[in-house]
């Protein structure tokens, strides 16, 4: 049953702006049928829906979004059929591939394929490729898009099998003379560009099936890539991405001192009719697509597709109006609000990186401009930089030496990985992030950092295995941010001043003091003081490591089955 209530700060806090937050009260929708009087245990088993609007409103709020967007000036000047080959970039608000798709044709053909080498294994570790979460996340995408895009008078063609097949064999049924796509930079995507030029290649096209009335001969469909996925546009960089700064502050300041942020794109309120389709297939479910479906029963259960995406802007920005605390609030651990929650929607590319910045601009003319307000930019530039220097760097991003070619010795005790992949490690803050990622496809950006520093530095375990873990669960899994943030973590990035240890006793006393993240995660520990839920002793679990500096527990109670070791590395 649903129902609303309000959590105390008691059994849900941000604990370092708990009393900025709490004198405003964050209303959560939370789905349970506990009572409003036994917060505890209904914050240790809460789901929290992101975005918390109910469907209503969040319709609305798209409605509205759309009809801001929507271009009265937009002129169509193409002929015959276009495709638009539908990839991480699964809206349609500031979708240029779909705008040149409509500007260029008569008829526009969206297509999605469920290619299915994303439901294989991971590369080296034989993960699943996608986990189930990230499936139902992509699932509810598809759903939204394909909703949207009726509201413009077109569809969404569900297909199955590789792009590289379907593209050209449509392209050839439909005499598309183009299929526009957005541009990906990691190895597996740009393959799949290639088979799909390839085979477009070889389809002919009669003379009246292109888009100029001058030709005479047979043709080939074109692939047009554009690119799309960030705020900065590769074409506006103030240098050649070979030339990429390796250190991200500099390629920031340059970024922002020589290059402005493109708007976002404006389509027209109508973009049909689409060319005749027999059959425009159904949206899969994840045991379709070979998976186990999951359920989150605790945790953030996000809401997947651009309607949720837009709404949870206007909620974190306007309706709760925290974008100006970002910066206080963002190495929070627990709930929905300490940080905006924009990865998944912006890896599936059902929000884009454009509209963000708009927002931002906007709000701070209508409400107030300050540290934070400019921090939520700051961070989307690092999602720009790892997309960029994942070019400059081709696939050494994903060799264990990274892009800086380290060499180091790497365990792969699969044991041992498994107690820190299913948070069995003896440390409750370790556990409790692994448990979230598990059980939500999410962890919070401190989560994240310290997981990684455990696995590298405390485990010494190679860095790839956790990448991969990350990959399979993560529901904003992107190449770039994933593997950039795990070289960086693994001190094989391009930037070598990246090395670093976190040493999780400092980590658990300032973002975790009163163990709030680590009861939630790890409900034994709720009965303990809230001082030693994350210094349990005996009470817990035994650590199956030592760790690297000093000793493990400020209570100096621990047991480990190891003696402790010391290494030259900066400790945070
Ligand atoms: C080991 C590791 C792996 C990661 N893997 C991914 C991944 O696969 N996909 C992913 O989107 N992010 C990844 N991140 C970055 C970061 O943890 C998430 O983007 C962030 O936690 C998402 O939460 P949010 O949207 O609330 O972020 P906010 O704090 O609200 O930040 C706003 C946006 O800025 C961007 N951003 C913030 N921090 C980073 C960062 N360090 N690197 C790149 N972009 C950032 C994200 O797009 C984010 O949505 C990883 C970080 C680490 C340390």
């Amino acid at each position: 049953m649903a129902v609303n209530i309000i959590l105390p700060p008691s059994s849900l806090s941000l604990w370092h702006t708990k009393k900025l937050i709490y004198s405003t009260q964050i209303r959560f929708r939370i789905m349970s049928s506990a009572s409003k009087s036994q917060p505890q245990s209904v914050a240790s088993s809460a789901v929290y829906q992101v975005p918390g609007l109910d469907s209503h409103e969040m319709d609305s709020t798209a409605d509205k979004t759309f009809e801001r967007y929507s271009s009265n000036t937009a002129k169509r000047n193409g002929k015959g059929v276009s495709i638009v080959w539908f990839r991480n970039d699964l809206r349609v608000l500031d979708n240029e591939a779909l705008f040149k798709a409509w500007v260029s044709s008569q008829a526009v053909l969206p297509v999605y394929c469920i290619d299915p080498r994303l439901f294989q294994t991971t590369y080296y570790f034989g993960f699943p490729k996608t986990g189930a979460l990230r499936a139902q996340f992509i699932i509810e995408c598809l759903a939204d898009l394909k909703k949207k895009l009726m509201k413009k008078g077109l569809n969404l063609l569900i297909q199955h099998g590789k792009p590289e097949d379907i593209l050209p064999s449509l392209a050839k049924a439909f005499g598309a003379h183009t299929v526009y796509a957005h541009k990906e930079t990691c190895s597996e995507e740009l393959q799949v560009e290639r088979s799909v030029a390839r085979g477009l290649r070889q389809v002919e096209l009669s003379p009246a099936q292109g888009n100029s009335s001058r030709s005479s001969s047979t043709h080939s469909p074109k692939l047009q890539l554009i690119w799309g996925s960030t705020l900065y546009h590769l074409d506006d960089l103030p240098f050649s991405v070979g030339s990429l700064p390796d250190v991200y502050t500099q390629f920031r300041k340059s970024a922002e001192a020589k290059c402005t942020i493109r708007g976002c794109i404006r389509l027209p309120t109508s973009l049909g009719p689409p060319p005749s389709v027999d059959d425009w297939g159904i949206i899969p479910s994840v045991e379709q697509l070979g998976l186990h479906s999951e359920k989150v029963v605790k945790g953030m259960r996000f809401l997947g597709g651009e309607t949720a995406a837009l709404s949870r802007v206007t909620e974190y920005f306007w309706n709760k109006d925290l974008l100006k605390i970002y910066k206080e609030t963002r190495n929070g651990m627990l709930g929905p609000d300490y940080s905006t929650k924009f990865s998944p929607w912006l890896a599936s590319g059902s929000l884009s990186p454009r509209f963000i910045y708009e927002e931002v601009k906007r709000y701070e003319k209508e409400r107030l401009a300050n540290d934070s307000t400019y921090w939520v930019l700051f961070e989307l530039i690092w999602r720009d930089y790892f997309r960029f220097i994942s070019i400059k760097y081709g696939n050494s991003f994903f060799h264990l030496g990274g892009p800086r070619k380290v060499e180091k010795r790497w365990h792969q005790d699969q044991k041992l990985f498994e107690t820190w992949r299913n948070g069995c490690t003896g440390y409750p803050l370790i556990d409790a992030n692994m448990k979230e990622l598990s059980a939500s496809g999410f962890m919070s950006n401190r989560g994240r950092q310290i997981v990684c520093s455990f696995l590298v530095r405390d485990m010494g375990i190679n860095w790839r295995m956790g990448a991969e873990w990350f990959e399979t669960c993560l529901l904003d899994y992107d190449p770039c941010s994933n593997y950039g943030n795990w070289t960086y973590g693994a001190g094989v990035g391009n930037d070598p001043r990246e090395d670093r240890y976190f040493s999780i006793p400092k980590q658990a006393q300032t973002y975790d003091p009163d163990g709030e993240h680590v009861a939630f995660w790890v409900p034994e520990l709720l009965t303990l003081p809230k001082e030693r839920r994350n210094f349990p002793g005996k009470s817990y679990i035994e650590q199956v490591v030592p760790l690297k500096f000093g000793s493990s527990n400020k209570h100096h109670s621990q047991r480990s089955k190891y003696g402790g070791r010391h290494s030259g590395l900066r400790n945070r």
